[in-house]
């Protein structure tokens, strides 16, 4: 058996090393020079950053294993946080060192900046909840989801919107309440330590993908960089790819690119008209992550907080999370009025946002911008996403925009990536 892997992203790179630690060796075929997709490591102005600044959760079990086993340090290479929300001034909810889900409710039940009466709501919709599992009969939007448990407008803007766009990347009025019931369900109801931030010290690039092309290289495997495949060929046992380098077969194959190039990849082949054009009916969100070095002394009050009804929704200071003093990132997650803006003008709104908030009076040395403007896919309600399995069997999909319980997330795709390694076990018996 000798499977390739289109796309060394998470999804792609956790299929390989799920193969390479059963002894199978692997081809990875990534088009950009380096690993990572859109969780990467950038350079700008000689500094170290991602393309747009990430946090996992503790509950995301497979990608923090997959981490360890390439070789990672969980303790060195995050800050972890227990769960907790601050809102600069407006609300702020810290999770105690109680069993879950005790945490979350008594988190609740202290938070600061909501009345009591909404406080108690917030704990009655989550007991509600927690009675069906987190399972809803039929999938609808997280803003009808609200409504219907009388979540008013004051809690929904300082709690609920805050979570969503965060796990979904998706506006409320958007979002599938299935897929962010997943998610609270994971990450709130098993062990406190689920629900707790793993902010990255190291970038996203060396996190794991790096890691694990080292791996997979010393088990027999190739990751081949700069080398992305170009078409596609159904074999009677097996398929080809073609890359600039000539054409090359494989039992299977496992398509970890991005939906719009799995589509193009896909299109020419006649059994899967109907997959491509599932896949081409998703809609898109974008992630805006602004860069702004300040002077080394400024801080911000925690290294992460969020601001209510501004530009920046998320702020995150990279000196307290991986020693870059003075450099902080502001995350601006799902379609909004800040597409509408120059990036200089988007700019200068943080700019005076932190001055505002926070009375930082220096001008950023230096700020950018990255616009990630297909970020993850429009998280909605009763979304048919394609499976891992296509009409080929040959051919598997991987990518978190596959089917399955998350949103676009790295969990996500580390899950679909470890669904495909199975499938292609699973075919070779
Ligand atoms: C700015 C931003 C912030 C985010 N924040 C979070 C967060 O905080 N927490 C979280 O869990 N998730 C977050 N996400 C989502 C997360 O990054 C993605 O869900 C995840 O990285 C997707 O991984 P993937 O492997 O499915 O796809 P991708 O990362 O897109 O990987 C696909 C790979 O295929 C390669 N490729 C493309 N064409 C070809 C070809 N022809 N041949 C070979 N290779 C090809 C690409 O270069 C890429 O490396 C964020 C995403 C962005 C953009």
């Amino acid at each position: 058996m000798n499977p390739a892997i289109i796309g060394g992203g998470y999804a792609g790179m956790a299929a390989a090393v799920a193969l390479a630690e059963r002894g199978i060796s692997v081809t990875v075929f990534e088009s950009a020079r380096q690993l990572g997709g859109r969780a990467r490591g950038i350079v700008l102005q000689d500094t170290q950053l991602d393309n747009g600044q990430h946090l996992l959760l503790g509950c995301y079990r497979q990608t923090l294993r997959l981490i360890e086993q390439v070789g990672g340090n969980l303790e060195q290479d995050f800050l972890r946080l227990p769960l907790q929300l601050d809102l600069h001034g407006e609300f702020s909810l810290k999770a105690p060192r109680l069993p879950a889900p005790l945490h979350l409710l008594v988190a609740l039940l202290g938070a600061q900046g909501l009345p009591f009466g909404a406080r108690l709501n917030a704990i009655r919709f989550m007991l509600a909840l927690s009675r069906t599992n987190f399972r809803l009969t039929h999938d609808m939007t997280v803003a009808e989801l609200l409504a219907q448990h009388g979540q008013n407008a004051g809690l929904t803007q300082k709690l609920w919107e805050p979570l969503c766009i965060a796990a979904l990347n998706t506006p409320i009025c958007k979002a599938s309440a299935r897929v962010l019931l997943n998610v609270l369900r994971d990450a709130l109801t098993q062990s406190r330590a689920d629900s707790d931030m793993l902010l990255p010290r190291v970038d996203f690039t060396t996190l794991f993908p790096q890691r694990a092309a080292r791996y997979i290289e010393q088990r027999g495997g190739k990751v081949l960089v700069t080398c992305g495949a170009e078409s596609l060929r159904p074999l009677e046992s097996g398929m080809e790819i073609t890359t600039e380098q000539g054409a090359e077969k494989f039992s299977h194959i496992i398509c970890a690119a991005p939906p719009a190039v799995a589509a193009k990849l896909l299109r020419p082949i006649a059994a899967l008209e109907s997959l491509v054009a599932q896949i081409e009916t998703l809609q898109h969100q974008p992630i805006y992550t602004v860069y702004l070095q300040y002077p080394a002394h400024v801080r911000l009050p925690h290294p992460m907080l969020g601001l209510h009804q501004r530009y920046s929704q998320w702020l995150f200071d990279k000196g307290q999370i991986a020693g870059q003093h003075g450099l902080l990132a502001a995350v601006i997650s799902a379609e909004g009025i800040h597409q509408e803006l120059s990036q200089e003008h988007l700019a200068q709104k943080v700019i005076a946002e932190l001055r505002e908030e926070f009375g930082i009076a220096e001008l950023p040395e230096w700020f950018r911008i990255i616009a990630e403007k297909r970020a993850t896919f429009t998280c909605a309600p009763g979304l048919h996403r394609p499976s891992q399995q296509t009409p080929l069997p040959g051919l598997l999909l991987a990518g978190d925009y596959t089917a399955g319980d998350y949103p676009a997330t790295l969990e996500g795709a580390v899950l679909s990536g470890l669904r495909c390694a199975e499938l292609v076990q699973f075919h070779h018996q």
